[in-house]
């Protein structure tokens, strides 16, 4: 309608014989405006046009649930990610999505496996629903998903380590999975993690400085939260809806400070990758849905290990499991 309009401007100004000039000056302006609404979003993701402003962010929270579990710390801090399915840009191996990623090219050779990351199973058409607790109709907090599928979700906080070779690697390995950014940390460096998010990875929300947010004034909670919505919608025109509080810790009042910056969901972990290995919360291998955490990290977090080197062995291990690793997007 906005083009047939300004179609029909034109007819008006011809007809009208406006001077020719002046018509090549509205025509080189349309294409002007056309050319930089073309060449905005390279990733159509959840952008809409132009950032909205926070207030209309707020006044858009469409799944406001309820949290009940009081999570513990884990040991370094909150923040996983998992979840990205690839969209359309395709392996570096050559290979589609469809074939895991790397199937044709062997390409998971050169990270160290000996054989594909399998293709997830199709997502439920209709995601499981979460349980939602209080009286507020506050967001759900979920660690493990809802589903018998052999299938486990892989989250990556924080954004210490920006190591470009992981890039590759989960181009290669064709690697779901949610980034949670923190701002303080990533800097200037918001491109690293849009090439990671170009690749089918949604980029969410783990506040601005990673300060426990339990027991803080729910104003301070707001300016954490909606702060890095912020930063995430001007950075990648996606508004984050999941949410991942530093060390998993929260409160009543910081589930009411998510729910009003526009988090449908607060994702915590049941499983976390350490220097060493999977450690699970309890029990001592995964389950169906469980929500793993890793950490962008790099050799000086790492005794010296890579984030290639750490990613590696996460997949190693899923897969040694009998799981394979879906998008957390599609399910929550
Ligand atoms: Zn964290």
């Amino acid at each position: 309608m906005h083009g047939s309009g300004l179609k029909i401007t034109f007819m008006m100004m011809i007809k009208t014989r406006f001077p020719r000039c002046l018509v090549l000056v509205g025509a080189a302006a349309v294409l002007t405006a056309c050319g930089s609404l073309a060449a905005a979003p390279e990733h159509s993701g959840s952008r809409h046009g132009a950032p909205m402003p926070p207030a209309s962010l707020a006044s858009r929270l469409d799944d406001p649930p309820s949290g009940g579990e009081s999570a513990s710390s884990g040991p370094g801090h909150g923040g996983g990610a998992q979840g990205g399915g690839l969209e359309g840009v395709p392996p570096s191996g050559g290979a589609s999505a469809s074939d895991g990623g790397q199937g044709a090219s062997g390409a998971y050779r050169r990270w160290g496996l000996d054989r594909p990351l399998e293709r997830p199973p199709a997502p439920p058409a209709v995601k499981p629903s979460l349980e939602r607790s209080g009286p507020w109709g506050l967001p759900p907090i979920v660690r493990r998903v809802p589903t018998d599928q052999r299938v486990v979700f892989v989250t990556i906080d924080d954004g210490i380590e920006k190591d470009p070779r992981f890039v590759e690697q989960a181009r290669d390995l064709g690697l779901p999975f949610t980034g949670f950014l923190t701002d303080n940390v990533i800097g200037t460096h918001y491109d690293y993690f849009d090439r990671l998010r170009r690749l089918g990875n949604s980029m969410e929300n783990h506040t601005l400085t990673h300060p426990n947010l339990a027991g803080m004034a729910y104003d301070d909670q707001v300016r954490e939260i909606c702060g890095q919505r912020d930063n995430v919608w001007n950075h990648f025109g996606q508004q984050p809806r999941l949410f991942r509080p530093p060390f998993g810790e929260y409160d009543d009042s910081m589930l009411r400070a998510a729910a009003f910056c526009g988090v449908r969901t607060v994702v915590l972990w049941r499983a976390e990758m350490e220097t060493h290995g999977l450690a699970y919360r309890s029990g001592g291998h995964l389950l169906p849905g469980d929500i793993v955490l890793a950490h962008f990290r790099g050799p000086e977090q790492l005794e010296g290990k890579s984030m290639t080197d750490m990613i590696t062995e996460l997949v190693r291990a899923i897969q040694a499991q009998g799981f394979t690793i879906g998008r957390l997007e599609d399910y929550v």
